[in-house]
């Protein structure tokens, strides 16, 4: 896409962490050189792997990794749903809850006890300003609509690259073809 002045405009990108380990994360930057290809169609406007610390307006894709666990989870992808025009679960943790959501079989108080035993991190006063676990860990497209969904554990480079690569140019993209659950 080019402007009046025939500049190339950039769509601004965002990748976004709830909870999730960082491995959906890894495989985005496991797309090593064809990251700086990519680079010429977007600006990476907000990711924690930049130094950026609040989440823009106006951003037209973003890639979400982790599921929807903490108060502050639910926070953070309502504010980036507000903010993003194409949202995108990332990975099978924003997709289904996968890892994460295996507390769910438990009550909130066993999983700390079971983490944390009678260290005095359980009593209440402990995790004053800290986010709170949410009584069931979810997938995103259960708190806030999303637009692609991309499985995998953790979606591989090649995936994470097609796919970027067809909606920074406008295209549609057949995940089923490029990744599974647990891939
Ligand atoms: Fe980690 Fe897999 Fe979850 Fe991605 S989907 S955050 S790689 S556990």
């Amino acid at each position: 896409q080019r402007n009046a002045g025939s500049a190339i405009v950039k769509k601004k990108l965002a990748t976004g962490w709830l909870d999730g380990c960082s491995g959906c994360h890894m495989s985005f930057l496991d797309m090593d050189e064809r990251l700086l290809e990519l680079a010429e169609q977007f600006d990476l406007v907000y990711s924690p792997i930049v130094d950026q610390k609040i989440f823009p307006q106006g951003v037209d894709i973003s890639l979400v990794e982790g599921s929807v666990s903490t108060n502050k989870d639910e926070h953070k992808i309502r504010m980036v749903r507000e903010r993003t025009t194409m949202l995108v679960s990332l990975g099978d943790c924003a997709v289904t809850g996968n890892v994460p959501a295996m507390r769910n079989a438990f009550p909130v108080s066993s999983v700390l006890e079971r983490a944390f035993g009678d260290a005095p991190v359980t009593r209440p006063e402990m995790f004053a300003g800290l986010p709170q676990l949410l009584p069931r860990v979810r997938p995103i497209h259960e708190v806030v609509k999303v637009d692609v969904f991309v499985p995998g554990c953790p979606p591989s480079a090649d995936t994470i690259y097609t796919l970027l690569r067809e909606l920074l140019s406008g295209g549609t993209v057949d995940i089923a073809r490029l990744t599974r659950f647990g891939a």
